[in-house]
């Protein structure tokens, strides 16, 4: 096995992961509050997820995944103050807040499933419900109550903050003081709290709150944060290898779950947190729910643009490195993909089943060291079209295991296209029309050649010349 290394915002440094149990990886994901469409940005945190699962597997590594929906408790602050999210959809458009949370959740997977993003491993495809696993939260804060890092009042179960940190320390992840850490929050908070940076664990009291739960604490609903540790820690056990999120949950969500999770269990939660930048919108305009107006998977569509190009799109950038988006930016790696799906669709089945040749293997380290160090996928993506390149330069198509090893991690399809491809067989009249053409061009009668294909286009295909001859796409 090759060293893999990665950015672990615990330490700020590129560390090289090494896995408590050997041979597996424990992965926890932050998913989804399902109130609104999920927007480009949110998708691209979970395509970074996606690459690194399949990048890890790649390594041979077994990942155990988790991702959580949260459909309840997440306010319209990231802390306890506004309104659940979830129910003030509900009460806009007069619908049950398991509609929403079932209609969103739907969106979601939908557009999971159109970027080829994989669900999550444990329990078996399935997303984790915050709704489903209420008691697991109840049971969890009990145990924080009982190590005395915790206490209700007529508002709710609230978590000790500065019990927990010490008087004055910085948070572990942060690195911020608690004032540094919740400087872009309006703390509106209960009277009744011991301090204003107290998180709630359950919330009490609250009568306009459509879902309402028995606890030992009475009538209520959980805080936000720890249906995380509760579902992570059910599902992967204690200490976790990794966890991901995008950037912004690093000062409130990630501590609260660090401090909820140790403060019970006395041991390390996390071994490797990992966050991504974010997508922003032209002249790094903030892309995000609460602007209102963001750009979603099906715009794309509309713009006539395949979800793969976004995929691309995104893998052409460090998950570390804030991207822009624009419609003519994914545009540009639409034509990328146009690359990949021209040479699965011209392979000849021969040179599929056959072995590949020597020179690809370099490649292929290239590709994986590329991975390996923290991530890097823009130059992975470079190895796989330099590999496309060589491989029509040396006229040798012997590269096709290679080539779906990598696709392994970018997740374009290969394969299927491929397949897809050689399953459609041409009519005999327009086969017959392909093959004049290439007979043509090999003659360098060019004239012949251009009306063939003004003959095959008038017919519904698309003409591509590939460097093995001429490919037709039927018109959709
Ligand atoms: P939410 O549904 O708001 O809880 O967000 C789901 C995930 O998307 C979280 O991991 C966020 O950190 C992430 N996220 C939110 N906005 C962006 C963005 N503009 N770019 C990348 N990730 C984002
Ligand atoms: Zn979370």
């Amino acid at each position: 096995m090759k060293p893999f290394f990665i950015y672990n915002t615990l330490s700020r440094t590129v560390e090289e992961f090494v896995p408590l149990k050997p041979g597996v990886v424990t992965l926890y994901s932050c998913g989804p509050t399902v109130y609104l469409p999920q927007h480009l940005g949110n998708m691209r945190t979970y395509l970074c997820t996606d690459t690194l699962k399949r990048a890890l597997r790649l390594n041979g590594y077994q990942v155990r995944h988790v991702m959580n929906i949260t459909d309840v408790g997440h306010m319209t602050s990231d802390q306890d103050a506004g309104e659940d999210k979830i129910e003030k959809t509900a009460r806009a458009e007069g619908r049950s807040p398991r509609e929403v949370a079932d209609y969103y959740t739907q969106l979601f997977i939908r557009d999971l499933e159109m970027l080829r993003i994989e669900r999550p491993t444990v329990p078996p495809g399935q997303f984790c419900r915050a709704t489903d696993h209420i008691a697991d939260m109840i049971a969890l804060i009990q145990r924080i109550l009982d190590r005395g890092y915790a206490y209700v009042v007529g508002s709710g179960v609230y978590f000790d903050v500065e019990k927990w940190r010490g008087p004055g320390a910085k948070g572990r992840l942060s690195r911020q003081s608690l004032e540094e850490q919740y400087s872009e929050q309006r703390l509106e908070h209960a009277s009744d709290k011991r301090s204003k940076h107290d998180f709630a664990l359950w919330v009490l009291n609250q009568p306009h709150h459509l879902m309402q739960w028995d606890s030992p604490w009475g009538r209520g609903y959980p805080g936000w944060h720890i249906e995380c540790s509760a579902m992570s820690m059910k599902y992967l056990g204690e200490t976790l290898d990794i966890h991901t999120g995008g950037l912004d949950h690093i000062p409130i969500h990630h501590e609260n779950e660090i401090a909820q999770s140790e403060s019970a269990t006395g041991r390390p939660f996390v071994r490797y947190f990992v966050h991504y930048a974010f997508l922003v919108g032209m002249e790094g305009a903030k892309i995000s729910k609460s602007s209102g107006k963001f750009p979603v998977l099906t715009d794309l569509i509309a713009a006539g643009i395949d979800p793969m190009a976004f995929r691309l799109f995104c893998l052409g950038a460090k998950y570390r490195s804030e991207l822009a988006f624009s419609l003519d930016a994914v545009r540009a790696a639409q034509t990328n993909f146009e690359y990949f799906t021209e040479f699965a669709r011209s392979m000849p089945p021969d040179a599929c089943s056959a072995p590949d040749s020597g020179w690809t293997q370099s490649y292929f380290n290239r590709f994986i060291d590329s991975l390996n160090n923290d991530l890097n996928t823009p130059q992975a993506l470079a190895v796989t079209l330099e590999l496309i390149g060589e491989s029509y330069r040396r006229k040798d198509r012997c590269v096709w295991s290679t080539l779906t090893k990598m696709d392994s991690v970018l997740g374009l399809g290969m394969e299927e296209i491929r397949r897809q491809a050689a399953s459609q067989t041409l009519p005999t009249e327009i086969e017959a029309l392909r093959a004049e053409r290439d007979q043509a061009r090999q003659k360098k009668d060019f004239r012949r050649s251009d009306e063939l294909r003004r003959e095959l286009q008038a017919r519904g295909y698309e003409v591509k010349d590939t460097p093995s001859g001429t490919v037709l796409q039927p018109r959709r």
